[in-house]
């Protein structure tokens, strides 16, 4: 049996300790993005980091069914149970379906996942696709005496849940301290309780997004998403479900208690939080104005940017610290990661082109393998470890020193043997690419490429190296490249 506490811990000793429900199946929940404006770059941290945990716990052998909302109505701009849906509030301020702001913001949040090398998720429901379920969800409270209609609106009773279970469990809170916090706001004097919270409101007049339900129009409180999708998906109890700090609570308390209401059982056995990206030790967020999006990021169009900095930079430098911790944004620390960045890429192009080769009178050397071993074993225990990216990268550097030696002719294939060399180039690739997801960037375009060969073909030319010149030419028409040799000015075409 599982203790409580353990239940409501992060995920530490990945390998050793992790118990999947049903292995080696894992379900994985993730609250995605409300769609109602761009995302940033503290929200990138997050879903990169469940990335990270999507992509190693792949790596072990897991068949993970990571499910990721989007959140497309129901969250309101208080955040409480007050306000205006955020969705519905721009289709008013912009003058456009609320459909339409959702299929806006929901392309411009998976190109910017594509752009960080972000996996998709398994599966990405959207709670307006799930509104019936969200009303049986509802009827199951009503009819477990756990919820309450009042002016067509209903609320979950958290005294009443509190009588047999524990409101707080996970966010640490305690309601009586719960009740003394809460502020007066629309909608408080309907509820039995101050903590109480709405899983179905009343549309009031131009309310734009609502639906017909068994207590009138009205649309499904936030919370009660991500309880209906989560299970209907992974099952009444599923393995990982996270999200960034924030959401602690009341998000994922709430979820707790829905579910634990509904069908009688805990629905998460690990709940994984990720820490707060934040610029000059605030909290990056939208409404703090201290957000930058990725587009600015990448052009350095930005007054707390002195540079561009490109998606795989950014990448590494949010690998460079461990998800429960915060991230603070500083340039220095970007152009740092810049550096270590290239330097793992440069490691992986030797990887490509590295040969094993052994003269016939050598013979491995006990020490060198036993380093590469023992860096191997490192990587996997950093990774292990709930996931320590910063401390992986540490020990990738060390493999690098090996493959670096190798390739300088330092360290002979030989001292190694085949096995050994083969171990150490394929796990630096795996770590790299698949697990830490940094791809090779370009760091120029193609035609700068042909700009450049252009130019030495016209000295060659003017310097009457012929030879170098027919070379030159042959050279691009086999890749498919004509040299346009005009009277005053050398260009390129495509061959036809
Ligand atoms: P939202 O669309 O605002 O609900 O946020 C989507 C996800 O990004 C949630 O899991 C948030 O917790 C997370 N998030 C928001 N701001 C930050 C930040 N500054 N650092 C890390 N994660 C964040
Ligand atoms: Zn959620």
């Amino acid at each position: 049996m599982q203790s409580r506490l353990k239940i409501y811990n992060s995920l530490s000793k990945v390998k050793e300790n992790f118990e999947a429900i049903n292995p080696p199946h894992v379900g994985m929940y993730v609250c995605g993005p409300t769609v109602y404006s761009d995302v940033h770059l503290g929200n990138v941290r997050t879903f990169l980091s469940f990335d990270i945990i999507y992509r190693y716990l792949m790596h072990l052998g897991f068949k993970v069914r990571y499910v990721r909302n989007i959140t497309d109505v129901g969250h309101l701009t208080d955040d409480s149970d007050d306000g205006e849906d955020k969705i519905g509030k721009k289709a008013r301020l912009e003058n456009l379906e609320p459909m339409e702001i959702v299929q806006k913001y929901t392309n411009g949040f998976r190109k910017v996942m594509q752009q960080f090398n972000i996996l998709e998720p398994s599966i990405e429901p959207s709670a307006t696709g799930h509104i019936l379920e969200q009303i049986s969800l509802i009827e199951k409270l009503l009819e477990n005496g756990l919820a309450y209609e009042t002016g067509g609106s209903v609320y979950f009773d958290v005294n009443k849940y509190n009588e047999k279970h524990n409101y707080g469990k996970l966010s640490g809170r305690i309601i009586e301290d719960l009740i003394a916090g809460f502020r007066d706001l629309d909608g408080q004097d309907e509820k039995r309780n101050k903590a109480d919270f709405a899983l179905w409101k009343k549309a009031v007049k131009g309310h734009i997004m609502k639906w017909p339900s068994p207590w009138g129009i009205g649309f499904p409180g936030w919370h009660l998403e991500c309880s209906v999708m989560s299970t209907k998906y992974l099952g009444d109890t599923f393995d990982i479900h996270g999200g960034g700090m924030d959401l602690k609570f009341p998000h994922h308390e709430c979820e707790i208690a829905q579910c634990v209401g509904a069908n009688g059982k805990d629905p998460v056995k690990y709940w994984i939080h990720t820490n707060m990206l934040t610029v000059n030790g605030q909290k990056m967020s939208k409404s703090l104005n201290n957000s930058f999006l990725p587009e600015e990021l990448f052009s350095g169009n930005h007054s707390l940017l002195d540079q561009p900095y490109s998606p795989m930079t950014v990448r590494f430098f949010m690998l460079q610290s461990h998800y429960s911790s915060t991230l603070d944004f500083s340039n220095d620390a970007l152009k740092a990661a810049a550096k270590g960045y290239k330097k793992l890429i440069n490691g992986l192009s030797i990887c490509h082109d590295l040969k094993y080769t052994s003269s016939e009178d050598e013979t491995p050397s006990e020490q060198q393998q036993s380093q590469v071993d023992q860096i191997i074993a490192n990587c996997y225990h950093a990774m292990n470890d709930d996931f320590n990216t910063a401390r992986t990268i540490a020990q990738l550097f060390n493999l690098l020193k090996k493959i670096n030696s190798i390739s300088t002719g330092q360290l002979s294939g030989g001292q190694l043997g085949k096995e050994h060399f083969d171990k150490l180039i394929i796990t630096f690739k795996t770590f790299v690419q698949d697990i830490l997801g940094l791809l090779e960037e370009k760091p120029v375009d193609f035609e700068s490429f042909l700009h450049i060969l252009l130019e030495v073909y016209a000295e060659a030319k003017n310097n009457r190296q012929y030879d170098k010149v027919d070379e030159i030419r042959t050279r691009l028409k086999a890749l498919g490249i004509v040299v346009k040799d005009m009277k005053d000015k050398i260009g390129w075409a495509y061959e036809e």
